[in-house]
């Protein structure tokens, strides 16, 4: 017996073993090289605090009216036009909108799992009917390859989307299964990767080229969830590029869409940040499968090229609208800042499996930043209004947040995020527990050892640095609890059950607690969440010279609503001033505000003079957090002040 097939005969039942509502935000319950693997999505319960409410809002606000909107546009009717041929109603939107309804589905589907709502579900699966009533009979399903177009299928590789579609398809079939049990979705997504496999791959089949990586990803767990092969030998073959595509497709679009060849040949991230982030995201998962050394090796490279020089300091990704692009190393503009929310998640896709692989709590901080910043600027407080671009600068003329677009894939993909979001603050190992996150919030879940295990945490985050974590083994066991350090709190303190731990907590690491725990053994962590000044590379010429201002995992801006003076784009941080903190329970559902004695430049009528500018004149400066800009309407904001 070859010992591929062995290994597939001893992994498969393993996964079958596994009941879908017990399965893992990422099922890597059966992964050779995962060393982490994510909890089940249910097993999270917010409770009152910074997330529940924005989980809530998702919820109650967020999902019922963008199905609205999805309505009125036309995403549903362009499934259902297909089960009527009679009738004469157009097919409306761009050519990917399929997507933005499956990754609706998949928000509204984690929904489910902390907030089941018999309503939704109906609506769920009555939308799911409407899809499938669409598809054909050798299983391919797209709303825009239809009629007329119909002989363009497979003709638009670098275009047309279609992998694309049918990946959210199955991210979303595969989310609605485990919280339901339900798998008719699931059986329409595999009737057409089915096909896919069947009639296209290596010679003599048909090529494919994945021109909006994505599939990769949901292949990848399509595999975790049924345990065939073949569905991950699929993804290898989009990584791997297409020898005969690859002659007919461009240098510039190999850049663009980052496909196209062997995803081991890159060195740098480049070309359309949502396109390579997701090709990573994949590429990563394919690695957590079969850890080949020379993909283990391409994806450290990439994430160094993103953390060192790519990344702003809001986690937000892109610096180019131009191609929706990635920009030379340290090319960072502030106002030009591309950083569409899908890039800015796609990110923490790529680093939740980076994380996954090795437990380097470095990835984790990264999935920190863009979460409560970059990301979570995306949707407004009250839900209905989400921003494409999170531009760390704007004016009042800049208008960011809107209730739709009509390439609408943000305001979906935030929803999703946010839904299965509790699933990202907590992992099993062999050996124990790890804490990535903190937030109000329940864990009721197992040791991997079996042990029933209950948690509780409670904590001041992200405005305070109180953090009190309870644990409730079903019986004292001994475990390894993996605390993560967050790289801003330089100075933390942690207590046992009211004694010092005897291990010293350091920034940007898991602190590791190894001992026999019993039920309602309690960890007290003092974060250090004081208000402290960043500084970038000097290398990125748009910030020399300036700060942003982070307390917690929250960074700041200074927006004209709270800065009724001079013009924000004139002010400046006195370094010789502290920062002082205060909360405001009233204020954007309350929040924690910074105000500082800093300067204000004069307005000189020249652009150019021999004399430096000149900032005399004191000015009190208000920050918000960054998130929250334009959250009161329109004004000029900026991130990154000068210093003096
Ligand atoms: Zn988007």
């Amino acid at each position: 017996m070859r010992p591929v097939f062995a290994l597939l005969l001893l992994s498969m039942p393993v996964l079958a073993q596994v009941p879908a509502r017990d399965q893992g935000l990422l099922h890597l319950t059966a992964t050779p090289n995962a060393r982490l693997h994510p909890v089940p999505v249910r097993t999270v319960a917010f409770q009152a605090g910074f997330w529940k409410s924005r989980q809530d809002t998702t919820v109650r606000a967020s999902i019922p009216t963008l199905l609205a909107l999805l309505e009125e546009k036309g995403t549903l009717d362009n499934f259902r036009r297909l089960a009527n041929p009679d009738a004469s109603v157009p097919r409306r939107g761009p050519l990917y909108t399929d997507s933005d309804l499956y990754k609706w589905l998949e928000a509204a589907a984690w929904s489910l799992a902390i907030q089941p709502d018999p309503k939704l579900e109906a609506t769920i699966d009555r939308t799911i009917d409407t899809i499938l009533a669409a598809q054909e009979p050798s299983g391919y399903l797209n709303t825009w390859f239809t009629g007329e177009r119909r002989s363009l299928r497979w003709t638009q590789q670098t275009s047309g989307h279609e992998l694309y579609c049918l990946g959210h398809m199955t991210q979303a079939a595969i989310a609605y299964y485990r919280v339901t049990g339900k798998r008719k979705l699931l059986d329409g997504s595999i009737k057409f990767i089915d096909y896919l496999v069947r009639d296209f791959g290596p010679a003599p089949k048909q090529p494919l080229l994945t021109g909006h990586p994505e599939l990769e990803l949901a292949l990848a767990e399509l595999y975790r969830t049924t345990g065939n092969r073949q569905y991950l030998d699929l993804a290898a073959y989009l990584l791997s590029g297409v020898e005969r595509e690859r002659r007919k497709i461009s240098n510039r679009d190999h850049v663009y869409l980052f496909a196209g060849r062997p995803f081991t040949d890159r060195t740098q991230f480049e070309g359309h940040a949502v396109r390579a982030l997701s090709a990573a995201t994949g590429a990563a998962d394919y690695d957590l499968e079969t850890g080949e050394p020379a993909s283990r090796r391409t994806l450290d490279t990439l994430a160094a090229d993103l953390s060192t020089s790519k990344m702003f300091v809001t986690g937000g990704v892109g610096s180019r609208a131009s191609g929706e692009a990635f920009g030379d190393p340290f090319e960072l503009p502030n106002r030009q800042a591309y950083t569409e929310s899908c890039a800015a998640i796609a990110g923490m896709l790529f680093h939740h499996r980076m994380l996954a692989a090795t437990g380097d709590a470095r990835y984790a901080d990264l999935i920190e930043r863009a979460l409560y910043n970059g990301i979570n600027s995306g949707m407004s407080s009250n839900g209905t209004l989400y921003c494409y671009r999170n531009p760390l600068s704007a004016t009042a003329s800049d208008r960011i947040r809107n209730p739709w677009y009509d390439t609408c894939c943000c305001p979906p993909n935030l929803q999703r995020t946010f839904a299965a979001l509790g699933a990202y603050f907590y992992s099993t190992s062999k050996d124990g527990l790890w804490v990535h996150l903190y937030d109000n919030s329940t864990l009721d879940w197992h040791l991997e050892s079996g042990t029933p295990l209950k948690a509780q945490l409670k904590t001041g985050q992200p405005w305070r640095g109180d953090v009190e974590l309870t644990l409730h083994p079903a019986r004292a066991e001994e475990f390894t609890l993996y605390l993560r350090i967050p790289s801003w709190s330089l100075k933390t303190t942690v207590l046992v059950n009211g004694q010092a731990a005897t291990a010293q907590p350091q920034p940007n690491t898991y602190l590791t607690l190894k001992r026999t725990w019993k039920p309602g053994d309690k960890i007290t962590l003092t974060l250090d969440v004081e208000t402290r000044l960043v500084y970038a590379n000097p290398r990125v010429s748009e910030d020399y010279g300036k700060a942003a201002v982070q307390r917690g995992p929250i960074l700041y801006a200074a927006e004209q609503t709270d800065n009724p003076g001079p013009e924000v784009f004139d002010l400046a941080i006195d370094h010789r001033n502290p920062i002082s903190a205060e909360f405001r329970p009233a204020l954007l559902g309350g929040i924690t505000v910074l105000n500082h004695k800093g300067l204000a430049f004069d307005s000189t009528p020249s652009l150019y003079t021999f004399q430096p500018p000149s900032a005399a004149q004191p000015a009190a400066i208000t920050l918000v957090p960054y998130y929250a800009f334009h959250g009161r309407g329109p004004a000029n904001f900026t991130v990154w002040l000068p210093i003096r």
